[in-house]
């Protein structure tokens, strides 16, 4: 297997690219700019699926498939979004041989073509809500990538919605807000900022934007999922209409939000070390391994059936793997299983089997201080190993809060503002101008991450320009 992992406090890039690589999430294409995630990554990608289409479902939303090819015509009908996503754009100008009589385009996001289809299927007020999402992957051509958090082709899913009134189209875009935001702590183990993005942030076409921002283990900023409000802005370049109560004709109001693959480079990010990544239980393709450790056939074989016997009662309750690799020695099987971040071990040895015993050892508490002796019985029992899991996936989201909160300062003058934003994250007042943005962000690289829902109330001054202000805003370095 590969060399040792370049510290984070050295190299926290180098760490980040090499660890994906060597734990298999995920591979360079290629395709300049383009990943392979590979099966360990496509198993984390898939628990986190479950876990957010469960949620999309429970609040009414249902799956559709949509091409990949979009006609030009429909991203010009909308003016900022063409602007924002053409230079971005993959084009296809020739089919079958053949040049098109006009270019398609490999969708950058959906809106535009699930607008056309949903002006279709829209009539009457009683077809509203329309709750659409669809999981597929989308390209756009960046310039500057990096596994997962930015790609030339990615995966998510895309929600789109249509509603008879703003204020409906509003919550929808907030109920979406704290799903993401259930997901990101609940089952990712990660901290989240929910907020409104600043006016030169938003999402092209949207009349507001929200996301999610994460702080990561370089205290750099990540936004991990986005939810917007497009007021009618694309119901209007769309035709999205329908007939209300009395027979008169509405524009429809309409959303979209997203989370994408970027999210396992948040995971990566916020709880990986310099062993390697360390994944939520909730979320981890393997939650647990079993490590036998013998050295002569005799021990091997009253060790095996221990380690099997084990493994063969918690599969039925956990994601459990036995590694029984005859190549590798015991503590390369540590490494490797720490590499890949499984929550928790399990090394049964001959004493074990003799005493009844194992030794549980946690991968979010490295060395002796995360390992207990613990009796076979105990690991059995619903209350031995599951118990454990949820211990690790509360104190990695503990581990996450206490870092955030503890790099997160507000300042009380500019200069202090400068000083804090070259490592962590500042809550300042904020004047809400572009021009006035703009200039914090050519003078220190951080830029509004967003305008954090939870507001302190009351009123003071821009912390740049000094103008008065009505809201704090979170300002960060970012992905
Ligand atoms: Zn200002």
């Amino acid at each position: 297997m590969a060399d040792k992992l370049t510290p984070r406090n050295q190299d926290f890039n180098k760490w980040y690219n090499d660890l994906v690589v060597m734990s298999e999430l995920a591979d360079y294409a290629p395709v300049r700019g383009c990943m392979v995630v590979r099966p360990y990554g496509t198993a984390l990608w898939e628990n986190m699926q479950q876990a957010l289409d469960k949620r999309f479902k429970a609040t009414g939303h249902q799956n559709a498939l949509f091409p990949s090819l979009i006609p030009m015509s429909f991203l010009e009908k909308e003016k900022h979004h063409v602007e924002g996503f053409s230079p971005e754009l993959a084009v296809v100008t020739h089919g079958g041989g053949v040049k098109l009589e006009e270019p398609l385009v490999v969708r950058p996001t959906s809106e535009t073509i699930i607008g056309h289809m949903m002006a279709q299927w829209i009539h009457s007020w009683r077809d509203l809500p329309m709750l659409l999402n669809q999981w597929c992957d989308v390209v756009r051509w960046e310039m500057r990538t990096k596994l997962f958090i930015r790609t030339l082709n990615f995966y998510w899913q895309e929600g789109h919605t249509a509603h008879a009134t703003s204020g409906q189209a509003m919550e929808e875009t907030m109920r979406i807000l704290d799903v993401y935001t259930d997901f990101a702590v609940s089952e990712a183990a990660v901290a989240v900022v929910p907020g409104r993005k600043s006016e030169s942030e938003k999402f092209a076409g949207a009349e507001a934007s929200y996301s999610l921002e994460a702080m990561m283990g370089d205290k750099k900023a990540l936004q991990a999922a986005t939810s917007h409000f497009f007021g009618q802005n694309f119901s209007r370049a769309f035709d999205i209409k329908y007939l209300d109560k009395d027979n008169t004709l509405q524009n429809c109001w309409t959303t979209s939000w997203g989370l994408s693959t970027r999210f396992i480079g948040a995971i990566i990010m916020t709880h990986g070390d310099d062993n390697g990544l360390v994944l939520p239980p909730r979320l981890a393709p393997t939650q647990v391994v079993v490590v036998p450790i013998y050295k002569s056939d005799e021990e091997k074989s009253k060790v095996m059936k221990a380690a099997l016997r084990i493994k063969a009662m918690l599969q039925e309750r956990v994601r459990v793997k036995l590694d029984d690799r005859e190549e590798f020695s015991p503590g390369w099987k540590f490494n490797d299983w720490e590499l890949r971040g499984v929550p928790l071990r399990i090394e049964v040895g001959p004493k074990d089997v003799d005493k009844n015993t194992a030794v549980l050892a946690r991968r979010d508490v490295p060395g002796k201080a995360g390992k207990s002796l613990v009796s076979q019985d105990q690991i059995m029992v619903v209350n031995g190993v599951d118990e454990m899991l949820d211990t690790i996936q509360a104190e990695l989201y503990q581990r996450s809060l206490k870092f955030h909160q503890d790099n997160t300062h507000e300042p009380r003058s500019y200069d202090e503002f400068r000083q804090v934003v070259e490592e962590a994250w500042a809550l300042a007042w904020w004047c809400g101008e572009r021009e006035c943005e703009a200039q914090i962000k050519e003078e220190t690289k951080a830029t509004t991450r967003n305008i954090p829902q939870d507001q302190p109330g009351g009123a003071g001054v821009c912390i740049h320009c000094g103008k008065p202000a009505k809201e704090k805003a979170l300002f960060a370095r970012a992905y």
